[in-house]
């Protein structure tokens, strides 16, 4: 019997796990603590962009978490931030911008020339789902949820 390819979806979300993997094993020291103070983007000013690979790894992550709707969240805060747990639903599947971030307790943002060749291999997968570049994550994260 013939093996069944991966649909092209699937390996899109294959490369963008492999690149939050690849960002994980880069020698930058880094230590998010998992204080989440950069979730709380009405606080920081700041809200993660997602390619649309991202956005579909993401909210693939909260249904796997058992939850069919982004959460509401009336403090500015990112949906995907637990109110009552005050953890992140989705931290193993979390997007690029949560590992990259500007968290001084984690050691600063990375610069973009170490994870610039990441950066592009997101964008290509962006490309190839017909997406057209970042968005904001609550939105970004909505619309992945509605399409699947
Ligand atoms: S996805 Fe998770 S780590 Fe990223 S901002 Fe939201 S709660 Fe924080």
């Amino acid at each position: 019997m013939k093996k069944r390819r991966p649909s092209p979806d699937a390996e899109a979300l294959a490369e963008v796990r492999a690149v939050y993997a690849e960002l994980a094993a880069r020698p930058v020291e880094r230590a998010c603590t998992l204080r989440t103070e950069c979730c709380h983007f009405r606080l920081t000013g700041r809200t993660p962009y997602l390619t649309r690979g991202e956005a579909m790894v993401a909210a693939r992550a909260l249904r796997a978490a058992g939850r069919k709707q982004l959460p509401e969240r009336a403090d500015g805060a990112c949906p995907l931030l637990h109110p009552q747990t005050g953890r992140c639903l989705i931290y193993a599947d979390r997007p690029f911008g949560c590992r990259t971030h500007f968290c001084a307790a984690a050691g600063g943002p990375y610069a973009r020339r170490e994870v610039v060749d990441l950066i592009h291999r997101l964008e290509r997968v962006d490309a190839a789902l017909g997406g057209d570049g970042g968005r904001a994550l609550p939105g970004a994260v909505a619309a992945a949820l509605a399409e699947s």
